[in-house]
């Protein structure tokens, strides 16, 4: 099963992710999370990414279309992936149906996760992640059970993101909100598109999911 997930920033992307990840085997690709792991490592890749990264700009279409070029050939997408955050062009998403082609590993569904963006600012500013794992919480609707320890991981160190600073996060949405509609009209026109509500809480989006899910599979 070869899924995409779409939606704007803050829209719940990762935070379903972890959850489709953990019900179906397929690997969990985020061109956002490559990107961060690589200015964490300090690579070429990392400083170049971080300059745009840190404007609320795209990566260069190159750059990103490389990157994952690479990572669908790794043995983890055998059994199926799913990007996140991947295509967010026209041209992104041109150059991955030729990818998948190529590989022979082409899309199945399009889950794009729907949500008023007025309420997007607020969510972004409220987001932490671990840092050990990974995991995405929020201040305002998802916090770890037991306060300042991960549930996934038992860890205690949480991060915001430099990306999720109020500065940045208008820019972002702006940006990305011009560039969704040319992208679901795309896979609109390739029948391969599903939208769910995302404007629920994080369980009541998954069960929607899960049922589009199970529908691919049989
Ligand atoms: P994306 O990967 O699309 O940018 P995230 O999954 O990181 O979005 O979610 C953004 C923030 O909103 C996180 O802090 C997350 O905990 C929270 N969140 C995710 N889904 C919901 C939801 N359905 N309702 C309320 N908050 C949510
Ligand atoms: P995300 O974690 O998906 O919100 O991505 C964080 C940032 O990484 C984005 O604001 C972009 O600067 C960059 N990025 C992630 N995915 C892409 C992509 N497909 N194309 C261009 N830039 C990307």
């Amino acid at each position: 099963m070869n899924l995409m997930l779409m939606g704007l920033p803050g829209a719940g992307k990762g935070t379903q992710a972890e959850k489709i990840v953990d019900k179906f085997p397929i690997a969990h690709i985020s061109t956002g999370d490559m990107f961060r792991a690589a200015i964490s490592n300090g690579t070429e890749l990392g400083k170049l990414a971080k300059s745009f990264i840190d404007k609320g700009q795209l990566v260069p279409d190159e750059v990103t279309e490389g990157l994952v070029k690479e990572r669908l050939q790794e043995p983890d997408t055998e059994t199926g992936y799913m990007l996140d955050g991947f295509p967010r062009t026209i041209a992104q998403a041109e150059a991955l149906e030729t990818i998948g082609s190529e590989l022979k590993k082409p899309l199945d569904a399009v889950i794009n996760i729907d949500v008023d963006p007025a309420i997007l600012g607020a969510r972004l500013s409220a987001r932490y992640i671990c840092k050990t794992c990974g995991a995405t919480y929020n201040k305002l609707s998802h916090n770890p059970k037991v306060e300042g320890t991960c549930d996934r991981c038992g860890g205690h160190e949480f991060f915001q993101r430099d990306d999720d600073k109020p500065e940045t996060v208008q820019n972002r949405l702006k940006v990305n909100i011009e560039m969704n509609t040319p992208l679901l009209d795309f896979y609109a026109d390739r029948k391969l598109l599903f939208t769910v509500n995302g404007d629920q809480d994080i369980d009541a989006v998954f069960a929607e999911i899960e049922s589009i899910l199970d529908g691919l599979n049989k």
